[in-house]
């Protein structure tokens, strides 16, 4: 989280835009908005605007899209990544799915090794008894 920090404030996507000049021949500056058919988006506005014994001129432009299609921005963006967090999840649930069916398939080969094993012991164990019989008799 720390190392990311610096990378991030340098790019400062929106904030690094010059803003335009008013009526006034000033740089207009950014505010957000307050209203509620707006709340948050934010204007370049007059900078004398609120300043008392300066009259501010008329300037005011959107810098953010209107609130209604951000929102649609941003669901259609939620929407895009749960879809493929859907479709992560799916594909991990089929991994995970191929990784049962051989670890399986590697338990069936180890029991069938072992019963191998074990019929050559018994077979070893039977032919050496069987030649020690021999000497004997
Ligand atoms: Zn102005």
């Amino acid at each position: 989280m720390t190392s990311s920090i610096s990378t991030t404030s340098s790019q400062g996507k929106d904030d690094s835009e010059t803003p335009p000049v008013c009526k006034c021949g000033l740089r207009a500056k950014s505010k957000r908005s307050t209203t509620a058919a707006n709340p948050g988006r934010r204007f370049y506005g007059c900078v004398l605007y609120g300043k008392q014994e300066h009259v501010p001129c008329d300037f005011f432009k959107w810098i953010d899209p209107p609130v209604e299609a951000r929102n649609d921005e941003m669901l259609a963006n939620l929407v895009g990544k749960l879809k493929m967090m859907d479709e992560q999840r799916c594909m991990m649930h089929e991994k995970i799915q191929l990784r049962d069916e051989k670890l399986r398939m590697m338990d069936e080969k180890i029991r069938r090794q072992q019963t191998r094993e074990w019929r050559l012991k018994t077979l070893l164990v039977g032919s050496w008894a069987m030649f020690l019989c021999y000497l004997l008799m």
